[in-house]
């Protein structure tokens, strides 16, 4: 029989916890990806840059494992069904993973390893995408942190070599099963057509890291990693990312901390995909006006820093951190639009779009997630504009018609909208 390692989040062969155990087993390994429908079918367009990133990926990593003389066995279709399929045509004895943490996920999981155990399957799954997951950093009482600076405190001092070691799965490469060749679906076999986005590299520059503390904030300067939508995927280890940012920068390690605090969150409270953190929240009478929705989307405004993040998402799929907080701050607090709106649109964009880190930053930007943005505070994004865009750099470059007469009127009035958003959810929660 044949061990499985299947592969979803985890995209590399090497330092995989995962393929790492399935290599070490007593069979052959067969590594697996599915292209699962039950995502496939839930994103809003036939032109979705991930898709094409993950197609890509697929093949690279095929032929590389076919150069070794293995192969990756390329399903599509919903997993449950796929599984049932794989379990009629070959005999195997389990089935390797690494661990999602996402709602639908672990569903799907807790499906698969019953349709596996029916058959005396095992179904094993390993920690991969973080260095410290579900709660194995809480408070000292055991509950979770909701709080970021005491977790985070609590994370540093949990850390140590051990949690960053690397699983040297490139000595048991001889372990592979040799398959022959395996068929690949091409990309408009999946019903998608390919993009002209360009994907970031892997390799992030020292020097831009060593000076992230000071360039961060400052969407004209290209000052942050891209490495999103590589540590969204897997094609980078979380643990070569982290022993490089001890070295390089600990802001940039508090970065990487937040992805890991938001993971926490999601996994231990996971009604917050659907509602607010905090309930009370959940009583804001939003506004939700569709036509000003739809300027926000476009970004025409009128605001010139919300409409250049605005555009430079719909363009390339990627928008600023520092441009998230104020476009999201816009859209919740002085459009009194529902966060979850401006979350679906973030996640049909994204290039790095996760669902912890999604949520997470739009409930901070709402007011109503964990060690939120008080919701009394309300971004000016014009004074952002001032201090982030000094030499107007990005806004130029995104929205090249900004001081001219043919740009859009601003869509509120900065003091009006701040009022009206305060006077809403002060009465909103004191209500509750
Ligand atoms: P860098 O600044 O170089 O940081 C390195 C890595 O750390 C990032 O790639 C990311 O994995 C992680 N990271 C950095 N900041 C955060 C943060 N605040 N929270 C969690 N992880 C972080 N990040 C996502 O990865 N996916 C999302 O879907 C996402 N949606 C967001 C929505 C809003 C409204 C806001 C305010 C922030 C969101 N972020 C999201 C966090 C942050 O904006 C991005 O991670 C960052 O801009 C990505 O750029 P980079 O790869 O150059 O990151």
């Amino acid at each position: 029989p044949l061990t499985l390692f299947w592969f979803r989040r985890d995209l590399r062969l090497e330092d995989n916890a995962g393929l790492y155990y399935a290599l070490k087993s007593d069979n052959p390994v067969l590594p697996l990806f599915i292209f699962d429908r039950d995502i496939l079918d839930k994103l809003p367009t036939p032109v979705d840059a991930r898709v094409q990133f993950i197609h890509q990926t697929i093949t690279a990593l095929q032929n590389r494992l076919q150069q070794m003389g293995s192969g990756l066995l390329v399903q599509h279709g919903k997993p449950l069904e796929v599984f049932a399929q794989i379990l009629k045509n070959l005999k195997f004895a389990a089935v390797y993973t690494n661990h999602d943490y996402e709602p639908y996920a672990q569903q799907r999981d807790a499906a698969i390893k019953e349709l596996l155990a029916h058959q005396g399957i095992p179904f094993y799954t390993y920690k991969d995408q973080v260095i410290f997951e579900k709660n194995e950093v809480t408070k000292p009482d055991g509950k979770p942190y909701t709080v970021f600076t005491p977790y985070k405190k609590r994370w540093l001092l949990t850390l140590n070599e051990f949690y960053l070691q690397s699983y040297p799965t490139e000595k048991y490469f001889k372990n592979l099963a040799s398959p022959g060749v395996l068929p690949l679906p091409t990309l408009s076999e999946l019903g998608f057509e390919s993009s002209k986005t360009s994907f970031p590299g892997q390799i992030v520059p020292e020097e831009l890291v060593k000076t992230y503390d000071q360039t961060r904030d400052y969407p004209a300067l290209a000052g942050t990693s891209r490495l999103g939508l590589h540590l969204r995927f897997g094609t980078i280890s979380i643990r070569q990312t982290v022993k490089s940012a001890q070295q390089l920068n600990a802001t940039w390690l508090n970065e990487l901390i937040w992805r890991e605090f938001y993971h926490m969150i999601l996994y231990q409270f996971p009604h917050v995909a659907e509602r607010a953190f905090k309930p009370a929240y959940d009583h804001i009478p939003w506004r939700n006006n569709e036509e000003e929705f739809a300027q926000w989307c476009a970004g025409t405004t009128g605001y010139p820093l919300v409409d250049a993040g605005m555009r430079e998402l719909n363009a390339t799929g990627f928008m600023h951190n520092r441009v998230r907080m104020v476009v999201a701050s816009f859209l919740c607090k002085h459009l009194l639009i529902d966060w979850r709106w401006g979350e679906a649109y973030f996640a049909g964009k994204l290039l790095d779009y996760d669902l912890a880190a999604n949520n997470g930053g739009w409930q901070w930007a709402a007011g109503s997630g964990c060690d939120a943005a008080p919701y009394f505070r309300v971004f000016n994004p014009s004074a952002q504009f001032q201090k982030f865009d000094r030499e107007k750099l990005y806004v130029q470059q995104w929205v090249p018609e900004w001081e001219s007469s043919n740009y859009s009127k601003p869509l509120v009035n900065h003091e009006l909208a701040r009022k009206r958003a305060i006077t809403t959810y002060k009465t909103a929660l004191t209500n509750y």
